[in-house]
């Protein structure tokens, strides 16, 4: 990467974006996809920018919300309301509501009394729900524990052991159409035999149902789709052939049933680097550090669960390295404020422009005003 002429005039810290890249990553997995005829939904929460936003609906996607805020942010930004489906623990009755008056695809539900929540709220509005059971499979997705959420520990979706409950009372329930099944185990899953348990699990709870005489319209597999945070560049990442092909070979859907996908990180991860400059270089004990004018604010995924990010000096690209290794901080008030410790860098200096990679997923959508900062711009390049 290379500092570019046009962010001269350009205050620091930013989000670059690449659309190249966005695109290459659209297509591939729109091809992929495509060939199978699986549905992709793409999950606004990774990001939400409005350029990004418009190249996804352009290529024909669908949404995948968590709030009522991103459903909306989806109607606006131009996703057809009959590709945009609705998950969450704790949707609001605000939120079901403006989600049944626009008609969308779909509502994730996670518990017996969201169901009940929905069925009243459609009934009182004269509409039919179309809802998925979200069912927590109990697979492990073998990822860092906070982006977990395919466990029976997790808060998420309805457990098995709940499923002859929840489809009793949910025959009782007039204002609901039972539409899917809804799955979703976890985030940066890179070891893809993860998602080869999740269809096995997928293939005896849809048994129990067919034992039920019961044939939803749809699966949905969810995401969590991993990338490689150790090559920014590599422009074959992720491998979306190898990612579908594995429900291609393993999930037993039934006839007629479509099958439904909500990638994220996978689709935006590589397109998004944060850009900043150095402000101070200070003496430490083991490690010097650098001390960027981007902080957590700006970017949380290290210190929230300790996410790795690439980080290159620009200003002294091709230069050797220093023998000596640095911590990469921010200057917020939290010792949690640390993009990497150890990091090999060439010899750095105030003034030097830096990149933190692959920031494009839960970077700049997670950012706060913390110490007052300001919400930093996207800055997009082709
Ligand atoms: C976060 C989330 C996704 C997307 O996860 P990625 O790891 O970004 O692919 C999909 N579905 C649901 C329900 C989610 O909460």
């Amino acid at each position: 990467m290379k500092v570019l002429k046009q962010w001269a005039e350009l205050e620091t810290p930013f989000y670059a974006y690449d659309r190249q890249v966005l695109h290459h990553a659209l297509q591939r997995a729109k091809t992929a996809a495509e060939k199978r005829n699986y549905h992709v939904h793409y999950a606004l929460k990774a990001n939400a920018e409005a350029n990004l936003l418009q190249s996804i609906v352009e290529m024909g996607f669908g949404a995948d919300c968590v709030s009522g805020q991103e459903v909306e942010c989806a109607v606006e930004s131009g996703f057809a309301a009959e590709k945009i489906v609705f998950a969450g623990v704790g949707k609001s009755d605000r939120e079901i509501r403006y989600a049944l008056e626009n008609d969308i695809y779909c509502f994730n539900c996670e518990s017996l009394q969201e169901l009940e929540v929905i069925d009243q709220l459609a009934a009182s509005m004269g509409k039919v729900a179309r809802v998925a059971l979200r069912i927590n499979p109990d697979v492990d997705p073998n990822t860092h524990r906070y982006i977990t959420t395919g466990l029976e520990e997790n808060k998420f979706g309805i457990n098995v052991w709940q499923l002859e409950e929840t489809l009793a009372r949910l025959q009782t329930l007039n204002a609901l159409q039972l539409e899917g099944l809804h799955f979703h185990i976890g985030s940066q899953i890179t070891d893809l035999s993860a998602f080869r348990n999740l269809c096995t699990r997928v293939n005896e709870i849809q048994r129990w149902f067919f034992d039920r005489q019961i044939v939803p319209n749809h699966v949905n597999l969810g995401g969590g789709l991993g990338i490689d945070y150790d090559r920014p560049a590599a422009s074959d990442d992720p491998d979306f052939e190898a990612y579908f092909s594995i429900f291609e070979r393993f999930l037993e859907p039934r006839p007629h049933q479509s099958i439904h996908f909500e990638l994220g990180r996978a689709l935006v991860g590589h397109c998004g680097a944060l850009i900043s400059k150095v402000l101070y270089v200070k003496p430490g004990i083991k490690t010097d550090f650098v001390i960027l004018d981007a902080g957590m604010t700006e970017l949380i995924r290290p210190a929230l669960y300790q996410a790795y990010h690439r980080i290159e000096n620009l200003s002294k690209s091709g230069q050797p390295i220093a023998p000596k290794k640095y911590d990469v901080v921010g200057p917020i008030c939290e010792s949690s404020d640390c993009f990497g410790k150890a990091v090999e860098l060439p010899q750095t200096e105030r003034g030097d422009w830096v990149a933190i990679h692959t920031a494009g997923a839960y970077g700049q959508v997670m950012a706060s005003r913390y110490n007052l900062r300001p919400f930093v711009p996207a800055v997009w390049t082709d």
